[in-house]
């Protein structure tokens, strides 16, 4: 019989938005009548941009003429791509990248995984807590047991303190997900100057910088002196495009960035690629190039307009409500405190049972998550005015 990978039996069940699900499945079962309204998983709800459209049907007609259909596309993307993401992402922040240090693909999630899997797993690991579950799950699944949870919470700031120790691997989010708080340009200089001191490596996930509206806040580590040396950047147009479905997404990993004796992480990560990612697809990497456009940036950050006074609405309805809330500015996320102390999953069936409200509980993203609860403001403007009537008039903070 096969041999498993005993790391993946390390791994707790993923029963996060399972629970959730069943939860509101009995729910419904008993209240048929109860419109149910969802702010709990990140997923978009609008539809992608009028220009992304466009470029899409355009790319499948290219597919469908023998002069102008493509195969298999270089591994890395095309340069169509990576050059638009330099010129506009990148070079309007002071940031010079080659093309080989953009990597396409197809979504953040596959790059977070794959990037750690290029460093040994004995290597020391600090993550969040609370923090998205993947980066936990996909340092388990390589046998990295030393891993350090940095505590973010209120007393904090949600903003961890600097380790005392040596750590390796450092995975940093900002915006963040699940607690909205983003990191000044100070706090992210002293994360690059502890990782030069100490050779680590820093992944930063920037996949909501979209949302940052205060120009002094970085969008990019590499805004901050010495970044490319010690960290790999991962952007996605899952949030930015509402790509959630298309799929598509990039990684910084600079030349500059060595890992133990000398070896370019830019070196590994382009072999690794070659023999396990299939490139994502043409008519993807079109949609997405799409946004860079005139008309494109404006039809997406309409569209982030959107999703900003959701999470404004929602802030400023709850503070009036005499929630204690956090997040909800730079951030789609709010996260909320939950009244009395009460844990965060007695919260979450006493919103559902009193006003049909789903959220996510905090719990779920780390144990510092307990007695914090998390909203999304992706849903449409009419479901998330309509989830604050229903807590006005049916939730009482005792
Ligand atoms: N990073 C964070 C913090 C996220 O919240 C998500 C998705 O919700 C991702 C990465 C992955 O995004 P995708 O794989 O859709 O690009």
């Amino acid at each position: 019989m096969a041999k498993v990978n005993e790391n993946f039996l390390e791994l707790e069940d993923d029963y996060l938005f399972s629970k959730i699900l069943t939860k509101t499945n009995e729910f419904k079962s008993k209240n048929p009548n109860k419109k149910v309204i969802s702010l709990g998983i990140g997923d978009v709800s609008l539809p992608l941009a009028p220009t992304v459209i466009k470029a899409m049907h355009d790319a499948v007609d290219e597919m469908s003429k023998k002069e102008t259909f493509k195969g298999y596309g270089l591994v890395q993307g095309y340069d169509f791509l990576i050059d638009k993401i330099i010129k506009t992402e990148y070079e309007t922040r002071g940031i010079k990248l080659d093309n080989d240090e953009v990597f396409i693909a197809a979504g953040s999630k596959g790059d977070l995984a794959g990037i750690s899997e290029l460093l040994s797993s004995d290597n020391t690991v600090a993550i969040m807590d609370p923090v998205y579950p993947a980066y936990r799950d996909v340092n388990i699944m390589l046998g990295r047991s030393n891993i350090k949870y940095l505590e973010a919470t209120k007393e904090n700031d949600f903003i961890p303190e600097i380790p005392k120790e040596h750590i390796d691997i450092i995975y940093l989010c900002s915006p963040n997900n699940p607690t909205g708080t983003v990191m000044t340009k100070e706090q992210l200089e002293k994360w690059v100057q502890y990782a030069r001191e100490n050779n680590s490596i820093i992944m930063y996930d920037s996949v909501y910088e979209i949302f940052i509206t205060d120009d002094s806040i970085p969008h990019s580590i590499y805004e901050i002196e010495g970044a490319k040396e010690v960290a790999v950047e991962f952007r996605s147009y899952s949030k930015l495009a509402g790509f959630t479905g298309v799929r598509c997404s990039y990684s910084v990993v600079p030349k500059e960035l060595k890992v133990s004796n000398n070896i370019s992480l830019n070196n590994l990560w382009k072999r690794r690629q070659s023999a396990k990612f299939g490139a994502a697809s043409y008519i993807t990497q079109k949609a997405a190039e799409a946004i860079y456009s005139k008309q494109g940036q404006k039809e997406i950050k309409e569209n982030i307009a959107y999703y900003q006074e959701n999470a404004r609405y929602m802030k400023q309805e709850l503070e009036k409500m005499g929630f204690t809330v956090y997040g909800g500015m730079h951030s789609p996320y709010v996260w909320l405190k939950t009244p009395n102390d009460m844990k965060s999953w007695d919260f979450f069936d006493e919103l559902l049972n009193k006003t049909a409200v789903i959220g996510t509980p905090g719990v779920g993203f780390g144990k510092c998550g307990e007695g914090y609860f998390r909203l999304t403001a992706f849903s449409s403007k009419e479901d998330t005015k309509e989830a604050i009537r229903q807590i006005k008039e049916n939730f009482r903070l005792k």
